[in-house]
């Protein structure tokens, strides 16, 4: 039996239950359908067949989950925070124990190779872990005093929160947000992506059976213009984290008008990797490579505009468009593949759209540029070439396995460049000029920048974008900035 083989008969077993009985939504601790029986279905981007029935929320079980995070609230902010501590470190022990189901099912719902996604698992334990660790401090505060009194400043969780989710990496990036929340003191209500339940329902149900106490984590499945918008407008939902597009991160904050509500959002890209001739130009050939045709390009972090130099861009381009030829596309659980298909139809013809965009624009499709097979939506990784900045393939976010480059003069020119968008996420330099580096990255517009590296997460670092990237940042202490309010108590002395 190949490995394909065996990891398609685990995955059918893990499936099994799914089938029978749907994703259901999780509500005060009970596994419940929508309150009006709807559905809808979820499909695998592998081949199209249906996985399972999902629940189709409306705003009254959004309502019914709202109260239970509101009921739950007050004991689980007064839980004292070393118990947090060890319900969110079982948390991350059984999401190690079912790391490998995970893995399978985010395949097989997202299209993402299994090469990249045996490791998501585990980063989310290790969100859970780190945050687990920092929730006895969270509340900490400093004490200012002043002639007359003594100024004591703690910090307390903010209310039951609402978190919502994209359908890439959809495990890691809940566990990301969910995890500080309540560490925090935070109840959840989490709306999920459409397109990948299937990952969220196993971890609401992993933190159930990890003893988290009824109605702090509340799951509900459905569309984000009927349950996603009734959770941003909830009076009883104080905050809203939210991870999407740039798009619909206005549309959350005018529905979380009214009520005033806190807003966290992580949104989308058109990340520069820009490559100077004095830089490793293998190093840098592999990180190029990586941040884009890795998790199938549909990755907010990834490098989509190649700025390369002149001096160097014949030969770097050669090199590149020979590698981009080779990449491996096939199912996603076979270990050698390297970009699955993309998440579905609509994506796949968004993705696709621009490969006439690109040549109705005059720049050159260098690699890739067409579908692969008839059935699933498997795109082969592309190389537009030729390119300038004002092109459609230069300016808006794809969020498939498709660069685009573009060549530069000089380093004023490259700073022009890369500042020319509408976002900020994340900027990646590759120059062996420290000067250069340090001047470079200073005026770069962007939340988050790696010099001569790819995108390595640390957790105690800020996580981020600037301009239509989103607003605020995760990580380190900066979640629980968000999740929590300051609070100030002066005592007259
Ligand atoms: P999306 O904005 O279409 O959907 C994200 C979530 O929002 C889904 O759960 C959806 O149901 C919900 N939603 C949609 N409309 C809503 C509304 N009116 N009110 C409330 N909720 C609503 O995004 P997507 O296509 O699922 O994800 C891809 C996008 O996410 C890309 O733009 C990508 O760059 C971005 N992203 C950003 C980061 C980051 O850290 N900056 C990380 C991952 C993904």
């Amino acid at each position: 039996m190949t490995d394909l083989e065996t990891n398609i008969g685990k995955l059918n077993a893990h499936l099994e239950r799914f089938r029978a009985e749907g994703i259901r939504n999780l509500i005060g601790g009970a596994s419940v359908p929508a309150a009006s029986g709807a559905t809808f279905e979820t499909h695998s981007p592998v081949d199209e067949s249906l996985i399972c029935k999902v629940a189709r929320s409306s705003a009254e079980d959004v309502n019914t989950a709202a109260e239970a995070a509101k009921v739950a609230f007050p004991a689980w902010r007064d839980m004292p925070a070393a118990e947090r501590k060890k319900i969110l470190h079982r948390i991350a022990d059984l999401i190690v124990e079912r790391a490998e189901e995970i893995a399978l099912c985010e395949c097989w719902d997202t299209g993402q190779a299994l090469r990249f996604m045996s490791k998501a698992a585990l980063r989310g334990a290790e969100n859970f872990r780190f945050f687990a660790d920092r929730a006895p401090s969270a509340r900490d505060g400093q004490n200012l005093p002043s002639p007359t009194l003594m100024n004591v400043t703690t910090r307390v969780p903010i209310g039951p929160v609402g978190v919502i989710t994209p359908w890439n990496t959809p495990f890691m990036l809940s566990t990301w947000k969910i995890a500080p929340a309540l560490a925090a003191g935070c109840t959840v209500v989490h709306k999920p992506a459409e397109f990948s339940p299937l990952t969220a329902r196993i971890l609401a149900v992993i933190a159930h059976e990890a003893g988290l106490p009824d109605g702090v984590w509340n799951l509900v499945n459905g569309f984000g213009e009927d349950a996603g918008k009734r959770l941003t407008e909830h009076p009883d939902i104080k905050a809203i984290a939210f991870v999407g597009e740039s798009r619909t991160g206005s549309m959350i904050m005018k529905q979380g008008a009214d009520t005033l509500k806190r807003v966290h959002f992580e949104l989308g890209g058109k990340n520069p990797v820009v490559v100077f001739d004095d830089a490793d130009l293998d190093r840098a050939l592999d990180a190029v490579i990586f941040m884009i045709y890795s998790l199938n390009g549909e990755r907010c972090t990834s490098s989509s505009r190649l700025l390369i130099q002149d001096t160097v861009a014949d030969a770097f381009l050669k090199k590149l468009t020979e590698r981009v030829n080779n990449i491996r596309v096939g199912h996603p659980l076979d270990p050698a593949t390297e970009i699955g298909p993309l998440i579905h139809k609509e994506h796949f013809d968004k993705v696709t759209s621009y490969f006439e965009a690109a040549r109705a624009d005059g720049a050159t499709i260098a690699a890739g540029g067409q579908r692969v097979g008839d059935k699933g939506w498997f795109v082969r990784p592309t190389l537009f070439t030729g390119a300038t900045n004002d092109m459609t393939i230069a300016r808006e976010e794809i969020f498939g396995p498709v660069l685009t480059a573009i060549r530069f003069r000089d380093e004023k020119q490259a700073l022009t460049l890369a500042n020319d968008t509408q976002y900020g996420l994340t900027g990646y330099v590759w120059t062996n000029d420290l000067t250069r580096a340090l001047r470079f990255t200073d005026a770069l517009e962007a939340g988050m920048i790696w010099v001569n590296s790819e995108n390595v997460r640390h957790l105690p670092t800020p996580f981020g974008g600037v301009k239509a990237s989103g607003i605020g940042r995760d990580g380190g202490d900066w979640s629980f900035e968000f999740y929590m309010e300051q609070k100030h108590i002066g005592f007259a002395t």
